[in-house]
C-alpha cells in the first residue's frame, strides 16, 4: 500500500492498521475499478470509500438511504476535519446552496445523498458537469428483489455508469447471499466488477437462542446476568403492540426503556433515536423500522423477542451490536407459533408464487438456526456461501454443547400419536396428547381415546417441544402448510416407529441448570481498566457532545476510551498509539484527556 494512503489511515482516522480487505478495496478502487463489498455490519465498509475520496482529485458521492445515517456519518467526519455534506429531503435551502457552492469550488471531498436526490434532472445536470471521482452505493443490498429490503429507486441507480462511465462505482452491503449477489452486480450495471467478500464472523458476538417462554422474565435475566447490563441494547418486536408492551414491562422492571414504531409521530422518533444515540435511553424496543440508521458503535446487546423473517435481517440486526469491536451479546427467543404467523404472512401476501417460495425457504433457514443444536455461526456463514470446518467458540452450542441421549422411545412416541390421529394434529395439539392434557380440542375429536393419550406425561411441555422442532430439524416429522400446518409423517418416520433406526437428541437444559454454567462463564472484561478514569472521560466525552449538538460516539467511542483508561497515555505520542485517536483528534482534544488521565493517575 502507498505510504500515502497508509498515512491517511493514520493521521486522519487514526488506525495504525487495515481490517480484512480494506487495503485490496482502496487499491482496486483508487485503479478506477468497480466493485462490490460484502462485508458483515460493523466490518469497516465506509473507510473503503472514505480513504480513497480524500486521496481522489473529484468528489465521491455516497448514496445512502436514510436520512439519519447521512447526518451521523457527516458528523463523524466533520470531527476529523474532512469536507462532508449531506444533500436529502431534510437539508433546508441554504445547507443545500452552500453544499453546491462547495462542490462547484472542489473543497467538499464527501457528498451523501439520496437515491431520488441524485437522479432527479436538475442534480444529475448539476453533477455531470463537475469532478466525480468516486460513486460508493451503500445498502446496495436494496437494488435487489431477492435482498431482504428491496427498494424500488435503487434500481434506477443503474443510470450513474451511463452518465459517469469513467467514476467508479463501488457498491458496499452487509446482506448478500450468492442469488443477490449476482443480481446487484447486474441491476447497477457493474457486470466487470469484482466482489470483495469478507468473513461474516464476529468474533466479538456471543449468540444464543431460546424458546420464548415467559420472555420478559428472560429478558430481565439475560440483561442482569451480563457484563453489559449497563450498556445499549435493543430489543427488536415483530409487532408494534408489542415494542409498547415489552418497554412497559421492562420499565415496570426498573429498565430504562422507550418504544419505537412507525406509528409514533415523527417529531417523537427523532428524539427517541437521538436520545438513543446520544445514551440517554438505555434500551429501545422497537420493530424492525428502528434499522439502518443505527450507526452506534456501543450497542452492546441484542434481544430478537420474536423470529425474525430470514437469517439476512436477523444477522444484520444483531450485527448493530459491538461495531465498536468489543464483546456484545446476543440473545434470540424462537417459538412455533411466531414461525406460523410469519408462514401466514407470507401465504397471505399478494406476492408471486415464486417469490413466496423463496421467502418460505428462508423463514425455514431462520427456524433452522434458532432450533439448531450444533455452532450457530457456522450456519450462518454456511448461508452466506463461506464454509469451515472449526467451530466459533461463541455461540450458546459451543460454549455449552447440548448433551445427546437417545430419543428413541420420545420420538416414537410422538410419530405414534400422529398415525392415531390420522395426521390430523398441529404441534400443540400434539404435546397434549402426549401429556394426557383435558383440553377440549383433545376431547371434541375424541383424542383421549387413543393409545398414545398420556404416555409422554413425564416429559414436560417445553421438553416436548424442544424434541419435536428437533424432529422437524431432522426430517423426522414434516409440517404441512397446504393442511393447516398440521403435522404428518415423512419417508423417514417408518423405519424409526419400527424400531429399525434409532433417533439422538439433544437434551433439553432447563432454566435452572443453564443459570449455573452462565455463572461459571468467564467474564470477558478489559483488564486494568482504571473505572473512575473511565467514568471521567464518559463525562467530559458526553458534555463536550452536548456542546457540540452531535452524538458522543462522534467525540471518541467507548473502544478509544477504555483503551485510555487501560493505558494511561502520559503524552501526544502514547495517546496516538490509542485507536481512534489520530493527530486531528490529538489536536482537538488530547490535552483534555492527557489532563483527566493525570488527574486520575
Ligand atoms: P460498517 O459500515 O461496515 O457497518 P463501519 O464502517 O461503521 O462499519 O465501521 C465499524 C467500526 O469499525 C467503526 O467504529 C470504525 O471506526 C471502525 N474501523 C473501521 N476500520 C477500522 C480499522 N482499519 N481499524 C480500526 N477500526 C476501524
Amino acid at each position: 500500500m502507498a505510504t500515502d494512503i497508509q498515512n491517511i489511515l493514520e493521521d486522519t482516522f487514526g488506525f495504525t492498521t487495515f481490517r480484512d480487505n480494506q487495503a485490496e478495496i482502496i487499491e482496486h478502487v483508487l485503479n478506477g475499478n468497480d466493485a462490490l463489498v460484502i462485508m458483515p455490519t460493523g466490518g469497516g465498509k465506509s473507510l473503503c470509500y472514505q480513504l480513497p475520496a480524500l486521496h481522489l482529485n473529484g468528489l465521491t458521492v455516497v448514496v445512502s438511504p436514510l436520512i439519519a445515517l447521512m447526518d451521523d456519518q457527516v458528523s463523524a467526519l466533520q470531527q476529523l476535519n474532512i469536507s462532508a455534506g449531506a444533500l436529502h429531503s431534510n437539508a433546508t435551502e441554504q445547507e443545500a446552496r452552500s453544499i453546491y457552492s462547495d462542490i462547484r469550488s472542489r473543497t467538499l471531498d464527501l457528498l451523501y445523498v439520496s437515491p431520488e436526490r441524485l437522479l432527479s434532472e436538475s442534480f444529475l445536470n448539476f453533477l455531470t458537469n463537475q469532478e466525480v471521482s468516486l460513486f460508493a452505493i451503500d445498502e446496495a443490498h436494496c437494488v435487489s428483489v431477492w435482498g431482504n429490503d428491496f427498494r424500488p429507486e435503487y434500481v434506477k441507480l443503474s443510470a450513474i455508469k451511463k452518465h459517469f462511465p469513467d467514476a467508479p462505482v463501488l457498491a458496499l452491503t452487509a446482506t448478500a447471499d450468492h442469488a443477490t449477489r449476482a443480481d446487484i452486480l447486474h441491476q447497477l450495471d457493474l457486470d466487470d466488477g469484482r466482489t470483495f467478500l469478507s468473513s461474516f464472523e464476529r468474533a466479538n458476538i456471543t449468540s444464543h437462542a431460546k424458546p420464548g417462554q415467559k420472555r420478559i422474565d428472560q429478558i430481565v435475566q439475560f440483561i442482569s446476568n451480563s457484563t453489559n447490563k449497563d450498556k445499549p441494547g435493543i430489543v427488536y418486536c415483530l409487532s408494534r403492540r408489542s415494542t409498547e408492551k415489552v418497554a412497559a414491562d421492562l420499565v415496570a422492571r426498573g429498565f430504562d426503556a422507550e418504544f419505537y414504531h412507525a406509528g409514533v409521530n415523527a417529531e417523537d422518533r427523532r428524539r427517541i433515536q437521538t436520545d438513543f444515540q446520544n445514551d440517554n435511553i438505555q434500551i429501545i424496543c422497537a420493530t424492525i423500522a428502528f434499522g439502518m440508521g443505527i450507526d452506534k458503535p456501543n450497542i452492546a446487546w441484542v434481544i430478537h423477542y420474536n423470529l425474525p423473517k430470514n437469517i439476512e435481517g436477523y444477522y444484520q440486526e444483531i450485527g448493530r451490536s459491538g461495531r465498536d469491536g468489543n464483546p456484545a451479546e446476543t440473545l434470540l427467543f424462537y417459538s412455533w407459533r411466531d414461525f406460523l404467523q410469519l408462514q401466514s404472512f407470507i401465504d397471505d401476501s399478494e406476492s408471486e408464487e415464486h417469490f413466496k417460495q423463496l421467502q418460505t425457504a428462508k423463514l425455514q433457514r431462520m427456524w433452522q438456526f434458532a432450533t439448531a443444536m450444533n455452532c450457530r455461526t457456522n450456519l450462518v456463514l454456511n448461508y452466506f456461501g463461506e464454509y469451515r470446518a472449526d467451530d466459533c467458540k461463541h455461540c450458546d452450542n459451543c460454549i455449552t454443547p447440548p448433551a445427546i441421549i437417545d430419543g428413541t422411545v420420545h420420538t416414537q412416541m410422538a410419530l405414534s400419536a400422529l398415525v392415531r390421529t390420522q395426521e390430523q394434529v398441529g404441534l400443540n395439539t400434539l404435546i397434549g396428547i402426549l401429556r394426557g392434557s383435558n383440553q377440549a380440542d383433545i376431547r371434541h375429536h375424541n383424542y383421549h381415546e387413543i393409545k398414545t393419550f398420556g404416555a409422554g406425561k413425564e416429559t414436560s411441555f417445553e421438553h416436548w417441544q424442544h424434541y419435536i422442532h428437533q424432529l422437524l430439524n431432522l426430517g423426522l416429522i414434516r409440517v404441512d402448510f397446504t393442511d393447516s400446518s398440521r403435522l404428518k409423517l415423512t419417508p423417514l418416520s417408518e423405519a424409526v416407529l419400527t424400531g429399525k433406526s434409532k433417533v439422538k437428541l439433544a437434551k433439553f437444559v432447563s432454566e435452572e441448570e443453564q443459570k449455573k454454567t452462565q455463572a461459571k462463564r468467564i467474564k470477558i472484561t478489559e483488564e486494568n481498566v482504571n473505572d473512575d478514569l473511565l467514568d471521567s472521560l464518559k463525562v467530559w466525552r458526553k458534555e463536550l457532545a452536548k456542546e457540540q449538538g452531535v452524538p458522543a460516539f462522534v467525540i471518541f467511542n467507548d473502544k478509544t476510551l477504555l483503551q485510555v483508561a487501560s493505558t494511561l497515555p502520559k503524552n501526544d505520542g502514547e495517546l496516538l498509539a490509542v485507536d481512534g485517536i489520530g493527530p486531528v483528534k490529538l489536536e482537538k482534544y488530547g490535552s483534555a484527556v492527557l489532563k483527566i488521565v493525570k488527574k486520575h493517575s
